[in-house]
């Protein structure tokens, strides 16, 4: 069974101030799902909204499910500055951090409006493009985790080139820093309908014993642990013991 959920965004989409009504369900929601370790990791363009007195106080008060203080980070060109200096403020307090690439250059590839921008480009030079990027936000140091490793996908992209010749470089460093990746559920709820990172990527990880953590991405409280029985079953199949936990960026392995 998985009992953690290490990317969550009770702000959603927007910067939503933390308070104790804003938190609240992800308790409620958590308890139902039977988590026992949940990060909240909100986009870190809207860290202005992270209270962290409010977050401290309603971690203290919620004693069914160990709760963390996460963000993610990317590669935003407009506001990555200010959020990596919010990070570095505050690193001691937070649990774990992860990271995400989001951008080519000013292009949110992900972002359903934006699609039609993969008609300029000539899919395996955007792959790997994507991967230099990831390069890139590792060099820059405090993560401890990747999200979604394939998110250039999304939208049914996929390179003409194996994917594993992509990777291998951003697996290494990945190994070489000590940093877990992300198994996510969202991608099955996007239009690519697969687990974020897919097959051929989540034997790699196996195979060199990188750490792993398990993921929705929930915008909204009920989307805790949306599909989790499913990717059970894919990390099952794979072989993995364990999905790892953070707390003040020290890794723990739990038991899956
Ligand atoms: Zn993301
Ligand atoms: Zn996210």
């Amino acid at each position: 069974m998985l009992s953690s959920d290490y990317h969550n965004h009770p702000q959603g989409h927007r910067d939503l101030p933390y308070t104790q009504e804003v938190l609240q369900p992800w308790a409620d929601y958590a308890k139902a799902a039977n988590l026992k370790d949940v990060a909240l990791t909100d986009h870190g363009r809207y860290h202005p909204g992270i209270n962290l007195d409010e977050f401290f106080r309603f971690r203290d008060k919620i004693k069914d499910t160990r709760f963390k203080l996460g963000i993610e980070i990317d590669n935003d060109p407009e506001t990555s500055v200010a959020d990596y200096k919010w990070i570095e403020d505050n690193y001691d307090k937070l649990d774990f951090v992860l990271g995400s690439v989001h951008f080519i250059d000013d292009w949110p590839f992900d972002h359903p409006q934006h699609k039609d921008r993969y008609s300029e480009w000539d899919i395996d030079k955007l792959y790997v493009r994507y991967f230099e990027e990831m390069k890139k936000l590792i060099n820059k140091g405090y993560l401890d985790g990747l999200a979604h490793l394939d998110l250039i996908k999304i939208f049914g992209h996929r390179p003409k080139t194996e994917i594993t010749s992509f990777v291998k470089d951003v697996m290494k460093l990945i190994k070489e820093k000590g940093l877990t990746i992300e198994m996510s559920t969202a991608g099955w709820r996007k239009p690519i309908n697969e687990q974020y990172p897919q097959g051929e990527i989540i034997q790699i990880i196996k195979d060199m014993e990188i750490p792993i953590t398990t993921a929705s991405d929930a915008h909204t409280a009920k989307d805790l642990g949306h599909s989790y029985d499913r990717l059970c079953e894919v990390l099952k199949k794979y072989g993995f013991k364990n999905a790892a936990v953070f707390d003040n960026h020290k890794m723990k392995l739990l038991p899956i």
